[in-house]
């Protein structure tokens, strides 16, 4: 077995536990997976392969050439990518099955230019602007892209398969934008039935992963849970929902040395010993996603007890200071896991970094490989 510096270990089965958890609290609506930015860092294939293996029907990402990286995977069911731009290949796009969504008449005729170019039609999910106004046609816009779909679903250029919107505010329960929402959906939804948009087969979707939890009334036909698949809760008020975190990042020290008292530690010389000491040499750094930020913050499991980041953050290393206790090179540090051995979690470098545990695990550098176990 080769060993590397670092490594992002994914629990399979914890994939598998996440996926059941989700589709009880989904009832019988079928899930579609957020698999963007990597499938959050996990790696996109190998996620998504045992994703769809646990009964995850859908995938989606935000760009296209994700949804295309699928396709050449080998990956089959049905795709959907939401965040596309001028000049993209769509024809590629509908050669290879991946379904576009739109939010504008513009993108709309490009998308059936496409069609007509290939002779393939478009599967289209046209997106709503409920309350958010990040993705989505403003409601006021709604009729019109409606209409230029219901026009170029006649002309066999495109079908409209699904009709979508987004929460600004799932992660605040009873946050008040929530029922304003779903209110504004149901506009957009009944819009798009008497124009003829939105026969029985079209997919009605609205819930990430923190409306799964706690909007039954928002399942519609569809939900699209992301960082929940993850083992990762998306209302850390609300607890865990008996998620297993799917990532544990460790290192292995490479370099332990004793070091006398007065010592300036890294960048700037930030931390000075306190006494004759051992550091260790942990090989991972800000561009591993280890923010220059987490300097002081966190804390990693080295020899079974949680040792500070001793001195800035590196852009491939950083430092611990474990006293007189026994350290050499080769021995593996956790930086998070599930938490089961006394270690870190993603909640808690997301609560003392003051972010989200999204950005954490998206940000994961290439360089660190994903080890796939549980398989
Ligand atoms: C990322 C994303 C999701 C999943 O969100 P989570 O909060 O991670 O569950 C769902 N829908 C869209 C459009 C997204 O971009």
């Amino acid at each position: 077995m080769t060993t590397t510096p670092a490594q992002a270990r994914i629990d399979l089965a914890a994939i598998r536990h996440n996926v059941g958890i989700l589709r009880e609290r989904a009832g019988g609506t079928p899930l579609m997976g957020a698999v963007k930015a990597d499938a959050y860092g996990h790696g996109l294939v190998p996620t998504s392969e045992a994703l769809v293996a646990a009964g995850v029907s859908r995938l989606g990402t935000a760009y296209l050439r994700e949804g295309l990286a699928l396709r050449a995977a080998g990956i089959t069911v049905p795709v959907l990518s939401w965040i596309l731009t001028p000049g993209e290949p769509f024809d590629e796009a509908l050669r290879q099955d991946v379904e576009l969504s739109a939010s504008d008449v513009r993108l709309l005729e490009e998308i059936a230019a496409a069609a007509r170019a290939t002779g393939i039609t478009a599967k289209v999910h046209l997106e709503a602007d409920t309350g958010m106004s990040r993705g989505g046609s403003p409601l006021a816009a709604w009729p019109a892209l409606v209409a230029k779909a219901v026009e170029l679903q006649a002309e066999g250029a495109v079908e409209v398969v699904g009709l979508w919107s987004h929460f600004a505010s799932a992660d605040i329960p009873g946050d008040p934008s929530i029922r304003m929402q779903l209110d504004q959906f149901e506009i957009a939804l009944k819009q798009a039935e008497q124009a003829g948009a939105a026969g029985s087969h079209v997919m009605r979707h609205i819930a990430n992963s923190a409306a799964i939890m706690t909007l039954p009334e928002a399942r519609y036909d569809l939900v699209r849970p992301g960082i929940a698949m993850y083992g990762l809760s998306p209302i850390p008020e609300m607890g865990d929902f008996g998620l297993r975190q799917v990532m544990t990042l460790t290192a292995r020290i490479a370099l332990a040395k004793r070091v006398p008292e007065n010592s300036g530690v890294s960048y700037g010389l930030l931390y000075v010993t306190d006494r004759e000491t051992t550091l260790g040499l942990v090989p991972l750094g800000y561009a591993d996603g280890i923010l220059r930020h987490a300097t002081g913050r966190v804390e990693v499991l080295a020899g079974g007890r949680r040792r500070a980041i001793a001195g800035r953050v590196c852009m491939d290393q950083f430092m611990i200071d474990v006293g007189d206790d026994p350290l050499a090179a080769g021995d593996e540090v956790i930086l998070f896991g599930p938490g089961k051995d006394g270690e870190s979690t993603l909640q808690e470098w997301a609560d003392n970094l003051g972010t989200i545990t999204h950005e954490i695990v998206t940000r994961l550098g290439a360089r660190v490989p994903r080890v796939y176990e549980g398989a």
